[in-house]
């Protein structure tokens, strides 16, 4: 299993990158050894503004096999605009689906992401997105299962209705490995609980202390408390992302290193982070 961020900017594009979004992909190999279908496997966490670009670097769009989308705010869903046009316009449209999966293509998240979306790409009353995308709404710690992945919502601390997840999948190496992928959040009990032993914490850290405390609480994590995020839940490496273009990276690591003793870097687009 390997995480592939698409795009990194916290809270709108930037110059060098799309606001967030990360490919989680499973190779054919790796699902045939833990026993499921023989095929690639690909996951997308996320689907920021200008993140649709970048994706298709990487994938076929319509060899996605399911989208979670941790909360409604654009730069984490906006481009699914461009990816039901996509779906919907394609000149092939179904050929190449016809044979990797059957039916619309499963997207998780929030409750109301159907009429949000609908609304975001200008759908008219009696009009539905249903022959292309498959809405479900997450319900916090229920997991879902997407061929050798599972994928566990926990609802975090922001001012929308926000789930991180727990992503569980086959490692190259053998054996399972988690990804915790923290959506936007502040610091609270679940998102330690997410992030509980996860072998990679990729973990917003879109604040500076000092800087944003006089903003209110319950909104974004600092390097600082991302670090103490992934220090009480024992997290084996972490991955920082969601920093906004005003933040100087440098500062965001060096608040994580004062909190966390292991391994710590800031996520770069295009990048494989093998787990
Ligand atoms: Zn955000
Ligand atoms: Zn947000």
């Amino acid at each position: 299993m390997r995480l592939v961020p698409l795009g990194v900017s916290g809270s709108f594009p930037g110059p060098a990158t799309p606001a967030s979004s990360y490919l989680v992909q499973v190779t054919a190999a790796e699902a045939a050894a833990a026993g499921h279908e023989a095929r690639d496997w690909n996951v997308l966490l996320d689907l920021g503004n200008g993140a649709f670009g970048a994706l298709q670097r990487h994938v076929e769009p319509r060899m996605l096999d399911a989208v979670s989308i941790s909360h409604l705010h654009p730069d984490h869903c906006a481009d699914l605009a461009g990816l039901y046009v996509y779906l919907r316009y394609h000149p092939e449209h179904g050929s190449l689906r016809a044979g990797r999966r059957n039916g619309p293509l499963p997207v998780y998240g929030p409750s109301t992401t159907e009429r949000h979306v609908a609304l975001s790409y200008g759908l008219s009353d009696g009009e539905s997105m249903e022959n292309d995308f498959d809405f479900r709404s997450w319900a916090d710690h229920e997991q879902i299962e997407v061929g050798p992945l599972t994928i566990e919502p926990h609802r975090v601390f922001h001012p929308v209705e926000t789930y991180g997840v727990r992503v569980t999948g086959p490692s190259a190496a053998g054996g399972t490995v988690t990804l915790a992928y923290t959506g936007d959040t502040d610091a609270c009990t679940s998102v330690v609980d997410l992030a509980r032993d996860a072998d990679l914490l990729l973990s917003e850290a879109a604040f500076l202390e000092g800087r944003d405390d006089v903003v209110e609480r319950g909104i974004h994590l600092t390097g600082h408390r991302a670090g103490q995020v992934a220090t009480d839940a024992g997290a084996r490496r972490l991955l920082l992302t969601h920093l906004p273009v005003w933040n100087d990276p440098a500062d965001s690591l060096a608040e994580a290193r004062a909190t966390y003793a292991g391994p710590v870097d800031v996520a770069v687009p295009g990048e494989i982070y093998e787990l």
